[in-house]
């Protein structure tokens, strides 16, 4: 039993994010999406337990990734609090960020050269990884610059993954993507945003990188033998996703809670860093479908006992085998994390379980889409709608209805018995969350 004798009523919560989670009907699985195909009798426990809906990550039809969705969904504003997919990346491998520096997310990938133009194969190289990606990473991991004025640095992640850092004066994170994000269509010229001449140079210097790059790589001896072995080349790095340093209100300023993360990938666990919650590690997840799900929900129970009172607690698996477009794959995965979820059946347990996913990946697409996402929020004394099942129909008729994705903390609030009433203070549409006195500086009779 969780409680607290300050806070008696005030519940934990528990936010499982299945990445992906969301789906359309699959020509594999005769017409069903992966959650109604999918054997779940813990899922179908804690939704009839509870209160199911839907939700749009960032609003009806627009396809979110996964930063900004999360991060709306944590309560913050994206149009002022988001920093760019760089820096979380970063954030989350450890990198040390100096302000001034203009942080991307990187793929190594495969190009054909077209007359001018290079043309993306694949985004991932055929998924490199070991030493091979080691190789093209040392190939790349320094370059000079406009005649030395900026310095690019590129450090390795996983697999077919990095970061991209680019150093000097008068940098901004104000460029597109040189990464197209879809297979068969040419490598992009990187444009500024603005027409500040800082977005330009930083536009320039990413050009370069991004032509340097493709020049090293092209001939490189370990791109020589992958494609003498039928492996793709990875001859190309794609930069997107700029961003620089921000100062973003912890989670506990936003919404009281004291926090903590279970994640894997550096993406996640730099949103969670970002935002002041404690990253916690689980012996065997891998961000994929053979990650130790049920180490994961149980590490977060274990956190909710210890002292933190909201853990969030974010799989990958379901993601990944949609874009995989494998159906059947994510069924396998859901059944898998179904098993997991056995651990919160305890009916008794005095927390507040939200459990949804960060936007709708359809298999039948292998991308993210803007269809809205299936949510419950279960557990002792909330509202019950019978759900008996859940899956993306069922969850049209859930009595929480279709709401925002940035309007979950305010139902999290709601239910774990935290929100406050509006109009005790002034301006309280502005007051997202009113701490509560054991949160607030008390009145110091000394400074009289
Ligand atoms: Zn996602
Ligand atoms: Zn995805």
């Amino acid at each position: 039993m969780l409680s607290n004798k300050t806070t008696l009523m005030q519940r934990k919560v528990m936010f499982i994010l299945l990445d992906g989670l969301g789906d359309r009907p699959c020509r594999e699985l005769n017409g069903l999406t992966p959650l109604q195909k999918a054997d779940i009798p813990s899922f179908d426990f804690l939704a009839t337990n509870g209160m199911i809906g839907r939700h749009y990550p960032l609003g009806p039809g627009i396809p979110p990734g996964s930063d900004t969705a999360q991060l709306s969904m944590l309560g913050y504003d994206i149009r002022t609090e988001y920093p760019g997919r760089g820096y979380f990346e970063a954030l989350g491998w450890g990198v040390k960020i100096e302000k001034g520096e203009v942080l991307f997310r990187v793929n190594f990938a495969t190009v054909e050269r077209d007359g001018s133009n290079l043309i993306v194969k694949d985004r991932r190289a055929g998924r490199i990884s070991g030493k091979d990606a080691e190789s093209v990473a040392s190939a790349v991991a320094e370059m000079d610059l406009m005649n030395g004025e900026i310095k690019a640095v590129l450090e390795h992640t996983l697999e077919h993954r990095g970061i991209l850092i680019l150093k000097g004066s008068d940098l901004v994170p104000d460029v597109t993507d040189v990464d197209p994000h879809e297979v068969g269509y040419p490598v992009l010229e990187p444009q500024p945003l603005t027409s500040s001449p800082k977005a330009k140079k930083t536009a320039l210097a990413l050009k370069e990188f991004v032509l340097k790059s493709y020049e090293i790589l092209k001939d490189l001896g370990v791109n020589v033998e992958r494609k003498k072995s039928g492996l793709l080349p990875a001859n190309i790095v794609l930069p997107r996703g700029a961003a620089s340093k921000l100062h973003i209100p912890s989670f506990m300023k936003k919404w009281g809670f004291k926090s903590a993360a279970i994640a894997v990938g550096p993406l996640y666990k730099g949103i969670a860093k970002s935002v002041g919650m404690k990253l916690l590690e689980v012996e065997g997840a891998t961000g994929l479908p053979n990650s130790n799900f049920k180490g994961k929900i149980e590490k977060g129970l274990s956190a909710l006992e210890s002292g933190f009172d909201f853990v969030f607690v974010h799989i990958k698996g379901t993601d990944v085998a949609s874009h995989m477009k494998n159906p059947e794959l994510k069924v396998k995965v859901l059944e898998r994390i179904d098993d997991a979820l056995e651990s919160l059946l305890d009916l008794s347990a005095d927390y507040l379980l939200l459990l949804t996913g960060d936007h709708t990946t359809p298999c039948s697409l292998g991308k993210h889409s803007g269809d809205p996402v299936p949510l419950m929020i279960s557990g002792k004394g909330i509202p019950k709608d019978d759900a008996g099942r859940f899956d993306e129909l069922r969850c049209i008729r859930g009595g929480i209805g279709t709401v925002l994705g940035k309007d979950l903390m305010r139902l999290v609030l709601n239910y774990s018995n935290r929100a406050s009433e509006h109009g005790l203070r002034p301006k309280p549409v502005e007051i997202p969350y009113i701490p509560k006195p054991d949160q607030l500086t008390p009145l110091s009779l000394n400074q009289w």
